[in-house]
């Protein structure tokens, strides 16, 4: 198993939905100005520019995976891994139930925010839902400004820990966002991302201010911190 962490921006915006900037400017900027060994795009209720991403990423020294922020009839619902485009305008556990079809990973993005799926004062149907609905991860940080009331109790939630992954990700829609957000994985492909994710290991992370209390559930864990800070300084060294 690999001893080396990367950084993965999972819920990225093109101008195929609601972004400003075009794949291949997406795919540049993330070349050239960040960190980032995967990404995703997750564009609103297509995968076609996933799929374009996708096919460029020969191109590139990072890999990407085809994502899609799906509108479920009850909030945002991000699938990761995808081959096919799943419709808005189904029920969250529909929605789920499409993207597990596919062998895809199912990620509740914002939580906690307006457009999440349990909203602003969800925190008891949180504890009930995390029984019923089959998703794999929650995004614990979203680097949107003012989702930090939200983050902050996704990340609370999480302290207990559920079975379920912690990811962070950007929700950038210009390339200045990409990277602001990210989630830390063990090794450095799409391929061991999805084997962190299954073993609950991957954290999130902010790349800019304070580290906040979105990362109170990765520093409960001293073990974890101090293998990590050691982990990265060797793979820097690596490379
Ligand atoms: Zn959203
Ligand atoms: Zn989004």
């Amino acid at each position: 198993m690999s001893e080396c962490w990367s950084k993965a921006d999972l819920h990225i915006h093109s101008n195929h939905s609601d972004g400003l900037a075009r794949i291949p400017e997406i795919m540049d900027h993330v070349q050239e100005n960040t960190d980032l060994d995967v990404i995703a795009i997750t564009d609103h209720n297509t995968i076609e520019g996933a799929l374009f991403a996708k096919a460029l990423e020969d191109m590139y020294d990072f890999e990407v995976i085809v994502g899609e922020e799906i509108s479920s009839r009850s909030g945002h619902v991000i699938g990761l891994y995808l081959e096919e485009h799943i419709p808005a305008g189904l029920s969250v556990s529909e929605t789920i139930a499409r993207i597990r079809e596919q062998d895809g990973i199912a990620m509740i993005p914002h939580p906690f925010s307006n457009q999440g799926v349990f909203g602003p004062f969800g925190r008891n149907m949180f504890r009930e839902a995390v029984n019923d609905l089959a998703f794999h991860a929650l995004e614990v940080y979203n680097s949107i400004p003012y989702l930090g009331w939200a983050n902050r109790v996704a990340a609370k939630m999480f302290t207990g820990g559920n079975g379920i992954a912690a990811t962070g990700g950007s929700d950038a829609h210009v390339l200045q966002g990409i990277g602001t957000g990210y989630t830390l994985f063990r090794g450095s492909t799409a391929v061991d991302l999805r084997a962190s994710i299954d073993r609950f290991e991957t954290r999130a992370e902010t790349g800019r201010g304070g580290l906040g209390l979105a990362l109170r559930y990765a520093r409960s864990i001293p073990k974890i911190r101090r293998q990590h800070a050691w982990n990265w300084e060797r793979c820097e060294a690596r490379q």
